[in-house]
């Protein structure tokens, strides 16, 4: 499929055709901006006559996005994923990349397309004019799209000034605690086959120094599953590891929430998350939970929108907040729910893990661990994060240092290097927006 315009060229070419490229974070090339001279605003909703002039010497401007969709397999679980590489190219031979984990999913990935041929001649350090065009211009949707373009952009910006952007975002720490954040369990199979499993999976992370461990259970909806294992895990690992426990939004009822709920009490467990099947969506109803129970509830990773996420915090929804970068807007929107949560003397949580996560998490005081996951005990890897790293970046608990945590990239932009190999033999497909 191609189609051109005076203003937009996409062309799309499937797997029987596709190119190859020997280095997808660091694509260059010479480019006169002839597109962008002529570009015309038309229904286009972010385009450079919006934009003031901004200082032309030193203007990015956005003239290729590439988007390339890849398959791969984990070895762990035989599965097959499809996620997508997103570049953004400048007219003064910048690049910047991203390539989502768990949030690199097919509507992201359509949205992204959608969103693409509007960003054609926009300065590529605007980012709050984007993500505040792309809020209003996809404002019927979950705008989990806007996320990868930030990133992105945040990684061009990055390589441009030539620091990691902790250090653009103004750090406040250089090593992130973690936390083990175990798969879900199945009874009778693997190594978190049961009680005694998490027990044993709790301890060998303790003595690998992690300083605490997230339970996903069996998500049978039983709260006698979930208090069996929060037991066994406390018991086996004493008062030194701070233990929480996820249902997932699995309980069947409001009473099973507080059941559980009480049982955190009585463990002393840190938090407690997406109870039960309202998926975490009813501010007063969890209002109504915190009554019941004294353990900090962690809510909201089922809220989408940056005002959504607010209004649910200050309706008393949630103890602690949880933003999932990939989700809620990317950095900058990640970046300003936390300053909000800050102001209101509340922690976030970032929701899984990924190099931008780290980023975020190192210039975010008021959160207090790092999701290490989705990890088990039977297999070293990481269930969400995709096999392209070239430079040995991990999410996994060999990853993991004798302090209990995991460093902040320093290298320019997001300070990873993908393995285009990896990526280009997995390749699907290829959509170019210019
Ligand atoms: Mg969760």
């Amino acid at each position: 499929m191609q189609r051109a315009g005076s203003t937009a060229c996409l062309a799309y070419r499937d797997v029987a055709n596709r190119p190859r490229v020997p280095q997808l974070s660091h694509i260059t090339r010479p480019r006169a901006a002839e597109a962008q001279r002529t570009h015309r605003c038309a229904a286009i909703p972010i385009c450079c006559a919006h934009l003031g002039d901004g200082g032309a010497t030193t203007m990015s401007r956005i003239d290729r996005i590439t988007i390339q969709t890849y398959q791969y397999t984990l070895d762990n679980s035989g599965r097959e994923y499809t996620r997508f590489l997103l570049t953004i190219d400048t007219d003064d031979g910048l690049s910047g990349s991203y390539a989502p984990h768990f949030g690199g999913t097919p509507h992201a990935q359509a949205q992204v397309q959608e969103m693409a041929r509007g960003l054609i001649g926009v300065d590529a350090e605007q980012r709050e004019l984007v993500f505040e065009r792309l809020k209003i211009s996809h404002r019927h949707y979950d705008k989990s799209g806007i996320s990868v373009i930030d990133t992105a952009l945040w990684d061009l910006a990055g390589k441009k000034y030539g620091v990691p952007i902790a250090q653009l975002l103004g750090g406040f720490r250089e090593r992130l605690p973690v936390y083990a954040s175990t798969t879900s369990g199945q009874p009778g199979r693997g190594g978190l086959g049961s009680a005694q499993g998490y027990a044993d999976f709790a301890e060998s992370c303790q003595s690998a120094g992690i300083p605490a461990y997230k339970i996903h259970s069996f998500f049978d909806g039983n709260p006698k599953t979930e208090i069996d294992i929060m037991t066994a895990v406390r018991e086996r690992v004493g008062e030194d590891m701070k233990l929480m426990v996820d249902p997932a939004s699995s309980l069947k009822s409001f009473m099973d929430a507080v059941e559980v709920g009480r049982a955190c009490d009585d463990l002393g467990y840190f938090w407690y998350e997406d109870p039960y099947r309202d998926a975490s969506s009813s501010a007063v109803a969890h209002k109504r939970l915190r009554d019941f129970i004294r353990t900090p509830m962690l809510i909201a990773e089922h809220i989408r929108g940056f005002e959504q996420k607010a209004d649910f915090t200050l309706a008393g929804g949630t103890d602690i907040m949880h933003i999932d970068p990939e989700l809620d807007g990317g950095i900058t929107g990640t970046m300003k729910l936390a300053h909000f949560c800050d102001a209101i003397g509340m922690e976030v949580q970032l929701h899984t893990a990924g190099p931008m996560h780290r980023h975020c998490m190192a210039a975010i005081h008021n959160t207090h661990f790092y999701e290490l996951g989705l990890v088990r005990p039977d297999s070293p890897t990481n269930i969400l994060q995709p096999p392209i790293y070239a430079d040995g970046y991990g999410d996994e608990v060999g990853n993991v240092g004798e302090d209990g945590c995991v460093p902040v990239p320093d290298g320019p932009g997001l300070g990873v290097t993908y393995d285009a190999d990896r990526i280009n033999s997995g390749e699907l497909g290829r959509l170019e927006v210019r």
